[in-house]
């Protein structure tokens, strides 16, 4: 055991490898889950980790099998210009149109909530809805998941999602639809083509024809990384984050900020890892972007025994694009003052966010009934660089260097804190009994989260 008291913002400034690293993460491109550059990293993180844990450390690669799919063509034209053509980004899994595409006509929803599709409901029927994507870290906003259900259930035959930022480019993201489920097509548009469609529809010429054609890939497979140095007892304290990322760009911020993290985490946790302590296990998830399908295969391959020896799961997902940094709680209240003894000791504030926002790998931890949190830049912070993610623009320069250094330094603090933790008080993380509104301002939160975390919320990523 090492006795170094050093705070770990001192620790974390002095770790010139971890920007390193978040380079060399967004040198491997995008990372699509099975486009070859995600088990590159795959293969790069297993070594990094290797050397992070020294002999100590078990560090294995595994393969799980996640539902692939790839496109093969995919155009957006009008049909009353037909020289008018856009550039789409089909969603991932994304239902396929016929050969000859799906002329129909767009019906604009604005922003695609609620009350835009009652106001709409009987215009939908055998049209392609419109919609705006939204930042997704704030409280009150509506995923693309969402609104492509609603479009689905209002009887839509297509739906387009544009990126509602002046100049915004193509985005990506997952359609959620499982192998052979039925589906509608589904496709991101920029900015753009949304003002260029909307002004075709009041025109008079609203319709399009929308060619997505995709194939399943039956078995395919993508690599995640897991990485174990044992301390003195079966408590397992999980880092996790995930790996792969979308096309367009270097997914940098989501999610090369929150692996190099993690690695970063393992190298410098590994000293505090001993006999008297809980045992460390990092795990780098893939196919995170395809509806938490890696975290959820993990997690369901292993023995009932093995899943209730983790005591706490800290997921790292979008670390860096904003000086802000909130822990989403999933639903477990005593996380909260745990955390911010831990912000407190860093120096650093803490957001801290209670209900389950089942965007990222925290997720299928906490439907284990594991506390679990995320750790995110810019929540509700729309203005902020972390609403480049998903689209061409997740690039590295997006992030800057003291941003990863903070989430490092709590990401220690939490886990050096959780490690040196007496089985009997991680056990307490998972208390559900102080989940009546306690705490100043936590009224609307509770109320919000009635179910708690076991309820059933399928993913959103
Ligand atoms: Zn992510």
């Amino acid at each position: 055991m090492s006795s170094d008291i050093t705070p770990w913002r001192e620790r974390a400034l002095h770790d010139s490898t971890l920007w390193e690293d978040f380079n060399a993460l967004c040198d491997f491109g995008g990372r699509l889950a099975g486009g070859g550059g995600d088990s590159l990293a795959v293969d790069w993180a297993v070594a990094r980790l290797r050397d992070a844990m020294g002999s100590r450390g078990d560090v294995r690669r595994l393969e799980i099998p996640f539902p692939g799919w790839s496109l093969s063509r995919a155009s957006l034209a009008s049909e009353a210009h037909p020289d008018r053509r856009w550039r789409c980004m089909p969603l991932l899994r994304s239902a396929s149109t016929g050969p000859q595409g799906l002329v129909a006509p767009v019906v604009d929803l604005g922003a695609g909530r609620p009350d835009d599709f009652s106001r709409m409901a009987n215009q939908l029927g055998g049209a392609i809805a419109l919609v705006e994507h939204e930042y997704p870290f704030s409280p009150d906003h509506v995923h693309r998941r969402r609104k492509y259900d609603a479009a689905r259930a209002a009887g839509a035959a297509g739906f387009l999602i544009a990126n509602p930022w002046p100049g915004g480019g193509l985005m990506s993201g997952s359609s959620g639809r499982a192998p052979d489920a039925p589906g509608i097509p589904a496709a991101y548009v920029d900015a753009r083509t949304g003002s260029q469609l909307r002004e075709l529809i009041n025109a008079g010429a609203p319709d399009v024809r929308l060619t997505l054609v995709g194939e399943e890939e039956r078995n395919a497979t993508a690599g995640i990384a897991i990485a174990e140095l044992r301390g003195g007892r079966d408590d397992w304290i999980v880092i996790s984050a995930h790996i792969d990322g979308h096309p367009l760009a270097e997914s940098a911020l989501d999610n090369a900020s929150g692996t190099a993290v993690a690695i970063a985490a393992a190298r410098a946790l590994a000293a505090h890892v001993g006999s008297d302590t809980a045992s460390l296990r990092i795990a780098l998830f893939n196919a995170e972007e395809w509806a938490l399908a890696g975290s959820a295969h993990y997690l369901d391959s292993l023995s009932t025994e093995a899943r209730s020896q983790i005591r706490l799961n800290i997921n790292l997902d979008t670390v860096a694009g904003d000086e802000t940094l909130t822990a989403l709680t999933s639903g477990f209240p005593a996380l909260e003052p745990f955390l911010r003894a831990c912000a407190a000791q860093a120096g650093l504030d803490l957001g801290v966010w209670l209900p389950l926002m089942p965007n990222s790998d925290h997720a299928n931890f906490a439907k284990q009934g594991i506390p679990a949190l995320r750790l995110v830049a810019g929540f509700d912070r729309p203005q902020s660089r972390v609403r480049a993610i998903l689209s061409g623009d997740d690039r590295r320069e997006l992030a800057k260097p003291e941003e990863l250094v903070q989430a490092l330094a709590l990401t220690g603090e939490i886990a050096e804190r959780a490690l040196r933790s007496s089985t009997e008080s991680l056990r307490a993380l998972a208390d559900l009994g102080t989940l009546a509104g306690k705490h100043e301002g936590q009224e609307r939160i509770s109320s919000l989260n009635v179910g708690g975390p076991s309820a059933e919320r399928p993913p959103l990523a």
